[in-house]
């Protein structure tokens, strides 16, 4: 029979609520679904994916149109993540193509970039003459070329950007050897490297006995070469004997050496299967930087496109190569933030989600996904273990521990030497305030001493808030007058270093004022202090220490994070003040004092997660101090020392917050005993946007299912207007997952009949209510 000359391929392009659209495939070559393809739509060219390759449409043959042009060298994307792309777009009420789209590199969604992305590689082959007399002919003090000769005594085929990192020296070397005819250049692409199932270079039967060979350097023991303790091998040891789909939570207090326990288990699933890849997930991109450099050291010897970097700080160029890397099964270890849990990765084997409590694995905007939840998804779909890792696990991933339906792996003490938890101390700022030991500056006299003691001592302290800036209040003295944000439902935080009132939610502000604009009088005062403030008056009280202050203000520019933690790393600070972004993950190895100024501010919230929040982000923080030695103090500032909060953090105990709160929220029916989801809605009108939702409202009454749905009356949300956009928000709620979904799917697509406001957007479980 003869072969169709066309047939029709269904395109899933970046378009809200959007079916994929019909294509005529008029190209010679056989259409395959998950191809990248360029196709006009509208009056402009764009680039989608193939979902599904048909042989009849029911568009019109005079309305369709033909597919311009197919990214040829792009393998295209497997079944397994085409079934991702689809579980995301449906949990989370999505068209395919807003999901998929967003979830490649910019570059690979840009189709004039195509041909210098898929440029060919050289390769070095060596030849049964250069096996022969490769060694034997250098020199022993040409010790480059010899690193150079054992590397292809041992896998045969380099490249030559592999070649470059043994050896700096390795064209000139390279071409040599090829004019005796000990090497042969190839040429290869990427796509041969997917179809051949090789990694670039390990390629026969010496893969298996060289990343052995180079492993096993490492095999329990770390990097300071101790062993690895009892409680890090028993659970290395369970996630190794893993067959099939296990979720792990590694709940292990800070210091606990969590970080050995993923090394070994990724050296360990190399070993096994020496093609096999790895996800390793962390909250945040300044994470990645520190384990890049603890992993890097650990595989040393592997070519540097086994091991890549996926996060929005790498430039678009080297994104899609590291993204290709991953997607032709180059890269062994994916490192990324959370947009790495869409990556393609056709031999994934292991998942590792570090900090898996961080709310940054939760997509604020758009398509609002949790990378925790489709990292446990993926792992389910492939069937391939999980590990969650966290000192205070989210109450969902402990709740599911608890009923046993996840594997607990316990990390009880810190793993250096003799280095234990930290104590916690509350200071009383009531009882400061009574003996007169409270200063305007927000700071205690007990901790301005403590301070100072742990600088005599000469080691370093840690000051914590979350609040950048110098001042968060302006206000008059006379008439009560504060200053606020004109586009903006907030006030204006004081930054003393430009001279300049800052609004925190849309980035704008003014000048300082001299007197109130309301009744004239000079008597401007500040409230509360900002980190700005902190490190000034620290810099007043105490004229010797160093300090520094590390915030979103002074580390706008790339790198800069980098740069400043290598000087606490280095020493060379005393006083580190700073928000959150210093609070999490980083091995600070010579902290002793770790101090918390405003945490009261976290109690009282009208958000439910305040308080696990909270929690997490005081033992995050405490978890910076002492880590290399027996002596560890935090000390926390606060108005309510009674708070069952403050007395579990002092007694470590992170089992018995669980406990309490998880009962709270079951007598509450709060998550993870219900499911939410969020309708949101922005217009110039807070009116506007609450009728938008009451409608919505109305119209879920319609919707099959919908007596299984709890939903409360819209409200405006906490801080309302920002950029003159007011902001509202109507919460759904119910008691089965099920039930929830099947009422969105028949609901949501629903709301695009509603008069439309600015913007809407739906939010399944979401974090911030
Ligand atoms: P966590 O991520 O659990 O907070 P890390 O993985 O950063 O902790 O480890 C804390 C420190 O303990 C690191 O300096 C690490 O090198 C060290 N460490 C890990 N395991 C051991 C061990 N078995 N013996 C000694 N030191 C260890
Ligand atoms: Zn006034
Ligand atoms: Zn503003």
């Amino acid at each position: 029979m003869q072969p169709p000359l066309f047939c029709y391929v269904r395109v899933a392009l970046d378009c809200p609520y959007s079916a994929p659209y019909d294509y005529r495939w008029a190209l010679p070559l056989q259409p395959l679904p998950g191809m990248l393809v360029q196709v006009q739509f509208g009056h402009r060219k764009t680039v989608g994916l193939i979902v599904e390759v048909v042989d009849t449409t029911n568009v019109p043959q005079n309305r369709l149109r033909n597919i311009q042009n197919t990214c040829i060298d792009c393998p295209p994307l497997n079944k397994d993540w085409l079934k991702l792309i689809t579980f995301a777009a449906n949990y989370y009420h999505r068209s395919l193509g807003e999901v998929a789209l967003p979830a490649l590199p910019r570059a690979l969604r840009d189709a004039a970039r195509w041909p210098r992305l898929f440029t060919q590689e050289i390769l070095y082959q060596l030849t049964e003459a250069g096996r022969n007399t490769l060694l034997g002919a250098l020199p022993s003090r040409a010790i480059g070329a010899r690193r150079l000769a054992q590397a292809f005594l041992q896998t045969n085929t380099l490249s030559a950007f592999d070649a470059r990192t043994l050896y700096a020296k390795a064209a000139v070397t390279l071409d040599q050897w090829r004019e005796r005819g000990w090497v042969q250049v190839k040429w290869r692409s990427d796509v041969e490297a997917l179809r051949t199932g090789g990694t670039t270079n390990l390629v026969g039967g010496c893969q298996r006995a060289y990343i052995a060979s180079q492993l096993n350097q490492y095999k329990g023991i770390n990097k300071g070469g101790a062993n690895l303790n009892d409680e890090q091998r028993a659970a290395i040891r369970s996630i190794n004997s893993a067959r099939g789909f296990t979720t792990f939570v590694l709940y292990g207090v800070t210091g606990s050496g969590k970080t050995e326990v993923y090394l070994q288990g990724l050296v360990d699933l190399f070993i096994r299967r020496p093609d096999a890849q790895a996800l390793v997930m962390v909250p945040e991109i300044s994470l990645t930087l520190q384990f890049e450099a603890v992993f890097r050291e650990h595989f040393s010897s592997w070519p540097s496109t086994a091991f890549v970097t996926l996060h929005s700080a790498l430039a678009d160029g080297k994104r899609a190569r590291n993204w290709l890397a991953a997607h032709t099964g180059r890269a062994r270890i994916i490192l990324g933030t959370r947009m790495a849990v869409l990556a393609s990765l056709p031999r994934l084997a292991l998942i590792i989600v570090d900090e898996e409590h961080e709310p940054a694995y939760k997509q604020q905007e758009g398509l609002c996904y949790s990378a925790r939840d489709l990292a446990v998804w993926r792992a389910k779909q492939l069937n391939i273990p999980v590990v969650l890792g966290s000192a205070t696990p989210s109450l969902e991933t402990w709740w599911h521990a608890c009923q046993r339906c996840y594997i607990t792996l316990v990390l009880s003490r810190r793993a250096v030497g003799n280095a234990m938890l930290p104590k916690v101390r509350l200071i009383d700022m009531e009882i400061e305030k009574q003996v007169g030991r409270y200063r305007s500056d927000g700071l205690s006299m007990s901790l301005v001493k403590a301070l100072k003691d742990c600088l005599a001592r000469g080691e370093q302290s840690l000051v914590f808030l979350n609040r950048r800036g110098y001042a968060p209040i302006l206000t008059c003295d006379t008439c009560s007058w504060v200053m606020g944000c004109s586009r903006c439902s907030t006030y204006l935080v004081l930054h003393k270093s430009e001279q300049r009132m800052r609004c925190h939610h849309c980035g704008g502000g003014g000048y300082i004022p001299q007197a109130c604009p309301m009744c004239s009088s000079v008597n401007l005062t500040i409230f509360g202090p900002g980190t700005q403030r902190v490190e000034e008056v620290l810099s007043a009280v105490m004229p010797n220490a160093r300090v520094l202050r590390i915030d979103a203000d002074n580390t706008r520019r790339k790198g800069s994070v980098h740069t400043l933690l290598s000087e606490v790393h280095a020493g060379d600070i005393d006083i580190l003040v700073g928000t959150q972004m210093i609070a999490k993950g980083h091995n600070f190895q010579r902290i002793t004092l770790v101090s918390v100024l405003n945490a009261d501010s976290a109690l009282f919230s009208h958000d439910f997660r305040a308080g696990e929040r909270l929690f997490s982000q005081l033992i995050q923080v405490s978890g910076r101090a002492g880590r290399a030695g027996d002596h560890g103090e935090v000390l926390i500032q606060t108005k309510h020392t009674q708070h069952p909060l403050y007395a579990a953090l002092v007694r470590h105990d992170y089992i018995g917050f669980a406990k309490a709160t998880l009962a709270e929220r079951r007598d509450a029916y709060l998550p993870p005993f219900v499911f939410q989801a969020l309708l949101r809605a922005d217009s110039y009108s807070l009116d506007d946007a609450l009728r938008f939702l009451k409608e919505a409202s109305t119209m879920l009454d319609a919707v099959p299912g919908a007596e299984c749905v709890t939903r409360y009356d819209p409200v405006p949300l906490h801080v309302v207007k920002v950029m003159h956009v007011h902001r509202a928000q109507l919460l759904l709620e119910s008691i089965s997952r099920v039930a929830l979904q099947s009422a969105l799917r028949a609901w949501v697509p629903r709301l695009r009949t509603l008069k439309s406001v600015n913007y809407w957007n739906i939010e399944v479980d979401p974090l911030n209510i």
